[in-house]
């Protein structure tokens, strides 16, 4: 497979863009390449520059629950585009896009719109504090929450990838108010609400986490953050960017049978355009300017291109439930594939699923915690990326990220896949 255009294009990004890219884990740098420049894509395929064919489990990380440029979200977006892409003042569709959020969502009254899951975490974070009245927020180590400064801290995604999981830049000052916890463990978190509850204004979790492979929180440790939450009067905030929509059209209060008081999303909501909302009860909402105090704004939020994509994207995930299922048949497949390679290659290494996240971890399992997932043979995950690379399959370039699987995705790509994991995982162990 050649690579020749990708690395001159490269070479051009380097002087001009900070590592050649527009978001860190993009340059492949971890795995020690230089990127793929993508041409086009089309279902569960991406065609880079050169011309090659890889099946695609990055899929945008998230958002792309149909595949890449669906006819049916793509069909009439140049209608949208003629009657204006910005105004400035509000359409009717960012109301039909709110009514279909909080009808998925009960647990949540309004919803504003944002433009990336940064910015909802970010302003959730501002909602919750301006609400309670207080300044602390507890959140996972791990988990990705986008990167606001506060947020920063003990982070996963990229920055794990990097090996700077709190960011340089990030003044002392304002993450002194940032409490660390550790994913999935119930005493860690009685114990900081033991001596600091009283001043937490929020938690902030990924029920199941994308950002350090996956790994699911525990049915117990979700059920606990609620309880504690309710106790100390804690605003409990559900980082939905990556599992909303995805894991079920009701997201996670349907996959835990547990309601946060605050959500936030990304990725799906906009189905490849840039878009992130957040939500909560009226009376949290009520705090929100025009309503209350607490100021959160955007130029572009609402965006009707976005809302266009969006809205088409979340009305056909709940009007056909069978794509849940399909891809949870897919991913099952793909996951025990997986298994089986292991096993027949002697390979002790662990496969965690979760609806359509998958992640192959290059250690022995259970993969639980952000501490569990550091201990993978990330040497041995870079080679083995290269030999996938090589066979036409694009998984994220780092250990710390799930495979996105799609409604476009097909029984023969799935096994196509499972076939260059054995070929490739036999490769990277010189077996
Ligand atoms: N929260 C979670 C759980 C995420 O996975 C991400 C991004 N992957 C974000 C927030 C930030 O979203 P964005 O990249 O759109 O700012």
């Amino acid at each position: 497979m050649k690579h020749e255009k990708s690395v001159k294009v490269y070479e051009e990004a380097v002087k001009y863009i900070p590592g050649g890219v527009n978001s860190p884990v993009r340059a492949f740098k971890s795995v020690g390449l230089s990127p793929i420049f993508v041409d086009h894509a089309h279902g569960s395929k991406i065609y880079d520059v050169d011309g090659n064919e890889y099946i695609d489990y990055i899929c945008s990380w998230g958002p792309l629950m149909l595949g890449h440029s669906p006819k049916e979200l793509t069909e009439g977006i140049e209608d949208v585009i003629k009657r204006g892409t910005s105004f400035g003042v509000p359409t009717e569709i960012e109301v039909e896009m709110a009514k279909i959020i909080v009808d998925a969502y009960p647990a949540i009254d309004q919803v504003r719109m944002v433009n990336s899951g940064t910015e909802a975490t970010m302003s959730a974070l501002r909602v919750a504090r301006g609400y309670t009245g207080k300044n602390k927020i507890l959140k996972f180590e791990g988990c990705y929450h986008g990167h606001s400064d506060a947020l920063l801290v003990q982070s996963g995604s990229g920055t794990l990838t990097y090996g700077v999981p709190t960011s340089p830049g990030v003044p002392d000052d304002v993450v002194k108010h940032t409490l660390v916890a550790k994913y999935n463990d119930l005493e860690d978190v009685r114990r900081i609400f033991r001596e600091q509850g009283n001043d937490i204004a929020a938690v902030i979790v990924e029920t199941i986490s994308g950002n350090m492979g996956l790994v699911k929180g525990k049915q117990e440790f979700i059920q606990l953050l609620r309880d504690l939450c309710t106790e100390y009067g804690v605003v409990l905030i559900f980082d939905e960017v990556i599992t909303g929509f995805r894991i079920s059209y009701n997201s996670s209060p349907k996959y835990f049978g547990i309601n946060p008081d605050m959500v936030c999303f990304g990725k799906i909501i906009g189905a490849g355009l840039p878009v992130g909302a957040y939500g909560g009860k009226k009376e949290i909402m009520d705090v929100v300017s025009p309503v209350g105090p607490v100021y959160q704004a955007g130029t572009l939020s609402g965006n009707p291109l976005a809302m266009h994509m969006g809205k088409r994207n979340l009305e056909i995930l709940r009007d056909n439930p069978q794509i849940y299922t399909e891809l949870e048949r897919k991913a099952i497949k793909l996951e025990e594939g997986i298994k089986s390679n292991l096993e027949k290659l002697g390979l002790d290494y662990t496969v965690n699923r979760a609806g359509s996240l998958v992640c192959l971890f290059f250690t022995k399992g259970p993969v639980e915690s952000y501490d569990d997932a550091k201990k993978c043979d990330i040497d041995k995950f870079n080679l083995y990326f290269k030999e996938l690379l090589g066979r036409g399959i694009l998984v994220g370039p780092s250990q710390y990220e799930a495979m996105f699987l799609s409604n476009a995705h097909t029984d023969e790509d799935i096994e196509n896949t499972i076939n260059a994991n054995y070929e490739a995982l036999k490769a990277a162990h010189n077996l």
